[in-house]
C-alpha cells in the first residue's frame, strides 16, 4: 500500500457523522476516536455532522446526548451544529431542499428513474450474503419501464421510490485495506436515491454533504464499505472530488457479534454512571487500536503523536473480558 501523505496546500477536512438514533456506545467511541486522531495528527479540521436523516429513527435528545458524549470523551470539533461554520447547517433535516436540488440534477444527467417495487417484492430477490449492510442487489426490474407502463402502476395507487441507475466496477485506495475494488452489483445495484414516502436515502445525503463540506478524508466503520462504491459514483456524476477513505475495522465481542445498541452496559452514559472514567476508555481503546503498549488513562489529544495508519489493525478487534471492570482498573 502507498503511504498517503497528505499534501500539505491541501488542509485535511475530516467529519464526525453520528446518526442520532440512539446513544453512544464503545464501538461508536473507537470510530469516532480513530477519525478524530487521523485528522488531528494530520492538523486538519473536524466537521460534526448529525446524520438524522431517517426521520422513524432519529431522535432530537439522541442529538444532544451524542454531543455530550462526545465532548465528554475530549473529542472536540471545529464546525458543527452547536459552532457553526462556513458550510452549515451541519444537521441533515436542515438540508432537504439542498438535496432535492441534487436528486435534481441527477434526474437530468438521464441517472434516475422511478421504482415500484414494493418491499415484499424487493425482500424475495437475491441478496448478496455477505452485505447484509447493503441489502438485495436490485436486478433493474424498473429500469426499462415505459411510460405506459408507469401510469399504470400510478393507477394502482402505487407510489414510486426514485432509484439512481449505475454500473461497472469502483476502484479506490483505502487507507488501511489499501486497493479496493468492487462491482456496482457487489454493492446491491442500483440504489434508491429517494424512498417512496419522500425521504432522501443516507447515500446521497452523505455523498452531498461530503461534497458541499469540502470533507477530503473519511474516517468510518468498516461496515459502510461496501456503501462507498455508491457515494464515489454519485460524487463523479457531480464532478466532485472523492474524499480519501479508511475503514476502521468493527470491534466484536467475544461471541464476534459487532458491538451496537444492543449491548447497553457499554453506552457511553452507562459507563459514566459507573464511574468510568473518559481517559480509561480513550486509554483502553488506544491500546487496543496499537497505539499504546498497555492499557493507560490517556486524553486524546495525548495520543495524537502516537497515531499512525500503520499500527491500526485491519482485521476486526474482539474485545475480551469484562470490558466494564477492565475500565475500572485502569
Ligand atoms: N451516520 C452513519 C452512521 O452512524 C455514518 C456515515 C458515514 O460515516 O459515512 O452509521
Ligand atoms: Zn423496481
Amino acid at each position: 500500500m502507498s503511504p498517503f501523505i497528505f499534501d500539505p496546500e491541501t488542509p485535511v477536512r475530516g467529519r464526525l457523522a453520528p446518526s442520532p438514533t440512539g446513544h453512544l456506545h464503545l464501538g461508536n467511541a473507537w470510530s469516532f476516536l480513530l477519525c478524530w486522531l487521523a485528522v488531528r495528527s494530520a492538523g486538519g479540521r473536524l466537521v460534526l455532522r448529525m446524520e438524522d436523516i431517517d426521520p422513524e429513527r432519529s431522535r432530537r435528545h439522541f442529538a444532544e446526548e451524542i454531543m455530550r458524549d462526545l465532548s465528554w470523551l475530549g473529542l472536540d470539533w471545529d464546525e458543527g451544529p452547536d459552532l457553526g461554520g462556513p458550510y452549515a447547517p451541519y444537521t441533515q433535516g436542515e438540508r432537504l431542499e439542498r438535496y432535492a436540488q441534487v436528486i435534481e440534477t441527477l434526474t437530468g444527467l438521464g441517472r434516475t428513474y422511478p421504482c415500484y417495487c414494493t418491499r415484499k417484492e424487493l425482500k424475495t430477490m437475491a441478496s448478496a450474503p455477505h452485505l447484509e449492510d447493503v441489502g438485495p442487489v436490485y436486478p433493474g426490474t424498473c429500469l426499462g419501464l415505459g411510460a405506459v407502463d408507469r401510469k399504470a402502476r400510478e393507477d394502482q395507487g402505487r407510489r414510486p421510490s426514485l432509484r439512481l441507475h449505475g454500473g461497472g466496477e469502483t476502484r479506490f485506495d483505502d487507507l488501511l485495506h489499501g486497493e479496493v475494488r468492487l462491482d456496482w452489483e457487489a454493492c446491491g445495484g442500483d440504489f434508491p436515491l429517494r424512498r417512496s414516502d419522500g425521504v432522501v436515502a443516507y447515500q446521497l445525503a452523505v455523498a452531498v454533504d461530503d461534497m458541499d463540506q469540502a470533507i477530503n478524508l473519511v474516517v468510518r466503520g468498516a461496515d459502510i464499505l461496501p456503501c462507498t462504491p455508491r457515494q464515489i459514483f454519485l460524487l463523479r456524476l457531480l464532478h466532485a472530488p472523492v474524499p480519501r477513505y479508511a475503514h476502521v475495522p468493527l470491534l466484536l465481542d467475544h461471541a464476534g457479534v459487532r458491538l451496537a445498541k444492543r449491548h447497553q452496559s457499554l453506552e457511553l452514559r452507562a459507563l459514566r454512571e459507573k464511574g468510568v472514567s473518559p481517559k480509561a476508555i480513550v486509554g483502553y481503546l488506544g491500546n487496543l487500536a496499537g497505539l499504546l503498549p498497555e492499557n493507560a488513562a490517556v486524553t486524546p489529544a495525548e495520543l495524537v503523536s502516537e497515531f499512525a495508519w500503520g499500527k491500526i489493525p485491519r482485521d476486526p478487534v474482539t474485545v475480551r473480558g469484562d470490558v466494564e471492570a477492565v475500565l475500572r482498573l485502569v
